[in-house]
């Protein structure tokens, strides 16, 4: 703290001689000061924390650019037609839409869609889309019973939770949000959300301790529901609601304790609750909690660009590399967790991380006209086919496949992404004034100082530029600060206010210029965006390359193949058609000299976030490392250790924003020469294996992957299991490309004992193939059933093309093999 102060004030120092007029004030600020409140927009009342930054009502910001282009894709996009498409958003039978709450579907997906798609009908006044959210609003609002419950109410067990008779919280947290939203586009005219919310609130107050949020998640994502309570607090003053807020916060999981459930959702959603109610309990360890759980994210999953971690539905201990994924829905509730966090704490650090995961992240996770979307994103990926990639990603199914039909949960909330992104462009200050927080062309229109309306309008094309021009319009001169962030990333700011400039050294801070505006004030910001590289330690030494806020990834050629949907709303596989396996050619003196800026056109049709579109591209020197491949699963192999051998030709590349490849390289060895250099090994060639039966999150090819266990129960590594078959009799067989002389065999059993229902088998015994008839081989050794080894076998050498080990289950448990090697000669 003293040292931050001490910056602070050598800051201060240096821009007060600046020839700026005695009326104008700058300085370099770590948030605004809370000293006096903001008079016309709705921050915390007290005892909350005062807040330094406040949400505009929906409507004050006008995004245009590339911003108003995603939402206006959006609203084109399968999200704004998803009624079409989705069975969950059907009108008929859905409990949301019914005054009873009845109904044979409407869990959490009709209210995770509603939020995107009213807020971006909000935005852009597209008329269609606000008479559709209004016929969900309504139904939301009549459907409140007597004692203050709303939505869905079967017995108000939760749908899909199995929360039988107990009180299932989790959806209507989401309706809340489409509530206040819709409070807001109304003006804060339609008090009936008030009241519902007000009579809701009062009846979560009568539910039971042992029934409060209960439910895997409910409990993990209590946060959101402590979020509303603040919200109708700060414009009712009820004192209950505060008690409330303890009560949820009690209950919610101990995310001020540690990063309590591994969930990619769940994660992103609830890592910063502590921050939250932080500003009922004012104890700094709260706020420090919500860093504490970031950092611990990154440093054990996050160890690649994007912003984002590898949770492909969970992070396991061993996936911890740039080609593990994250859950569509991890972006965008990462990106308003940030932008919560921004608006509690002021701290600029939420805004750059907001800005990782939305320019870096989000927009790979849709096709660049936002038709259709997949359910994992992954800084490194090569392909993405509808083939099934688990256990390399955790997630069995299509889960890269781009489909509006399909990836139920992100398919509906991912909407909320942009517009939750576009509504959080410009804050309302304490103190009366306006903060540019996140930069993107937009105009802002909002009461300042003594009252007096402004309207800014900012343009630049941000991030892929590093101008920004704003020009004040107000009906009369008026005094009030304007802050402006400046990302962590910049060191040397310029600012330049009607024609004088300076420069500012205000690193992760705010530029805070206080003065009278007059109509055609002018303001320049130019943030200067340096080439820099980051070293993964823990991911083999790998580096990525970024910009500014921007991180670029290997150009790869995409190929669209039509791989389902209907013809309206198709879906799509992208395939490589140029290599991939490249290391980059580094000065090792000056990385960054590797690197040069070549800029494009910006795109007519304004969508910037495509391979074939981007306005900025990086050349740079690469060799390509023919050991490194695609494995079995179709996922990118896994990085070896950097600096890398290559022997092939220096080529020039083009790297171009990640948020523009679909098809990635992000993390990238580097190549070397001498000692230091590693020899990258090529992997070992699975044995084509079948099985009786695999269960569809595991695979035959663990059985050969020499990946050795570290014990039986070892879930860090992939495997195959006859799960969920239970007591049968079963089998796995390596099918040889060419007939092998075989002598001896060893398996290492899967046993999850304490956690699951897999056991070492009763017996097992192996047969070859002769002919077409399977027969045991002969003299064998005993075959061994002991955990945590090899259970090796001996027999008399037979010659064939086919090997099978047969299984007999023990009664009531199913089972499973780590490896199965064969000895061939
Ligand atoms: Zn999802």
């Amino acid at each position: 703290m003293f040292k931050y102060l001490l910056v602070c004030i050598i800051l201060i120092f240096s821009l007060a001689g600046l020839a700026f007029s005695g009326d104008t004030n700058i300085r370099v600020v770590d948030k605004p000061d809370t000293e006096v409140a903001n008079d016309f927009y709705v921050g915390n009342r007290a005892p909350l924390t005062p807040s330094p930054l406040i949400k505009l009502p929906v409507g004050a910001i006008e995004p245009a650019g590339w911003v108003r282009r995603q939402l206006e894709l959006q609203a084109d996009g399968f999200h704004g037609h998803l009624t079409e498409i989705s069975q969950f958003l059907k009108k008929e039978g859905n409990a949301w839409l019914s005054p009873a709450g009845e109904g044979d579907h409407g869990w959490e997906e009709p209210a995770y869609w509603l939020k995107g798609f009213s807020n971006c009908g909000y935005i852009l006044s597209d008329e269609r889309m606000i008479k559709e959210s209004k016929i969900w609003i309504e139904a939301a609002l009549a459907s409140q019973k007597e004692d203050g419950w709303f939505g869905p109410d079967k017995g108000r067990k939760g749908a899909a939770t199995g929360l039988q008779g107990r009180e299932d919280l989790w959806p209507n947290m989401i309706m809340l949000f489409c509530l206040q939203d819709y409070y807001d586009f109304t003006g804060g005219k339609d008090k009936r959300v008030i009241e519902l919310m007000t009579k809701y609130m009062k009846y979560l107050m009568t539910v039971p301790e042992d029934r409060f949020l209960v439910g895997y998640w409910p409990k993990m994502r209590g946060g959101d529901l402590l979020y509303s309570v603040y919200w109708l607090y700060n414009r009712t003053g009820d004192k209950f609601l505060l008690e409330l807020a303890e009560k949820v916060h009690h209950h919610t999981a101990e995310w001020e304790k540690d990063v309590i459930n591994w969930h990619n959702v769940n994660m992103s959603q609830g890592f910063g609750e502590a921050g939250t109610f932080y500003m009922q309990s004012k104890n700094p360890s709260h706020l420090q909690a919500a860093e504490r759980n970031w950092q611990k994210i990154r440093d054990m999953y996050g160890q690649v660009p994007g912003g984002m971690f590898g949770g492909d539905e969970n992070c396991r201990p061993g996936y911890t590399g740039p080609r593990q994924a994250i859950e569509t829905c991890g972006m965008v509730e990462m990106m308003l967790s940030h932008e919560t966090l921004l608006t509690i704490s002021g701290d600029v650090k939420w805004a750059d991380r907001c800005e990782d995961v939305a320019f870096n992240s989000l927009p790979a996770a849709f096709t660049a006209d936002l038709k259709a979307l997949h359910y994992l994103t992954a800084p490194n990926m090569i392909l993405c086919d509808r083939n099934n990639k688990s256990p390399g990603l955790q997630n069995g199914g299509p889960m890269l496949l781009f489909d509006p039909h399909d990836h139920r949960c992100c398919q509906h909330n991912t909407g909320h992404g942009w517009p939750y992104y576009a509504e959080h462009l410009w804050l309302a200050t304490a103190g009366n004034g306006l903060a540019a927080a996140l930069y993107a062309s937009s105009k802002v229109t909002a009461k300042v100082g003594d009252g007096t309306e402004v309207t800014i309008n900012e343009e630049t094309l941000y991030p892929f530029d590093e101008k920004i021009s704003m020009t004040i319009t107000t009906g009369k001169p008026v005094r009030f600060p304007l802050y402006l962030r400046v990302p962590g990333w910049c060191k040397n700011p310029e600012l330049t206010i009607n024609k004088k400039s300076l420069k500012v050294n205000g690193s992760g801070s705010y530029i805070e210029i206080n003065r009278q505006w007059s109509d055609g004030d002018k303001i320049q910001l130019n943030l200067a965006m340096k080439i820099s590289l980051r070293t993964w330690k823990k991911n083999q030494n790998s580096v990525s390359v970024d910009r500014g806020p921007l991180t670029y990834s290997l150009k790869i050629g995409e190929k669209y193949v039509r791989e389902g949907g209907t013809d309206d709303w198709p879906a799509w596989e992208i395939h490589p058609t140029t290599p991939w396996n490249y290391g980059l050619v580094l000065n090792e003196n000056k990385p960054a000299s590797s690197f040069r800026v070549v800029r494009n056109d910006w795109p007519d049709d304004n969508q910037p976030f495509k391979a074939d579109a981007a306005p900025i591209e990086l050349r740079a020197k690469a060799k390509r490392i023919p050991a490194w491949q695609k494995d079995h699963l179709g996922l990118v192999g896994k990085l070896q250790l950097s600096p890398a051998k290559s022997s092939e030709p220096t080529e020039n590349v083009t790297l171009i924003p990640m948020g523009c490849a679909r098809l990635r390289i992000s993390s990238f060895p580097t190549i070397g020469s001498g000692p230091g250099a590693h020899q990258w090994k090529q992997p070992p060639k699975i044995i084509p294996a079948t099985a009786s039966h695999c269960w569809e999150a595991d695979t035959v090819a663990a059985l050969s992957d020499k990946v050795l266990p570290r014990s039986s129960n070892d879930q860090s590594i992939q495997r195959m299991t006859w799960w969920p078959h239970k007591g049968t009799a079963e089998w796995v067989q390596y099918d040889f490309e060419k007939p092998q002389k075989i002598s001896s065999a060893a398996v290492y059993w899967f046993d999850d004992m304490g956690g699951g229902g897999c056991r070492i088998p009763i017996s097992w015994r192996l047969l070859y193939k002769e002919g077409n008839i399977w027969k045991e081989v002969s003299n064998a050794g005993s075959y061994g059933v002991e955990k945590d080894k090899f259970n090796s076998v001996r027999f008399n050498p037979v010659q064939t093309s086919a090997l099978r080990l047969e299984v007999q289950l023990q009664q009531d448990f199913s089972g499973g093999i780590l490896e199965w090697s064969v000895d061939t000669e």
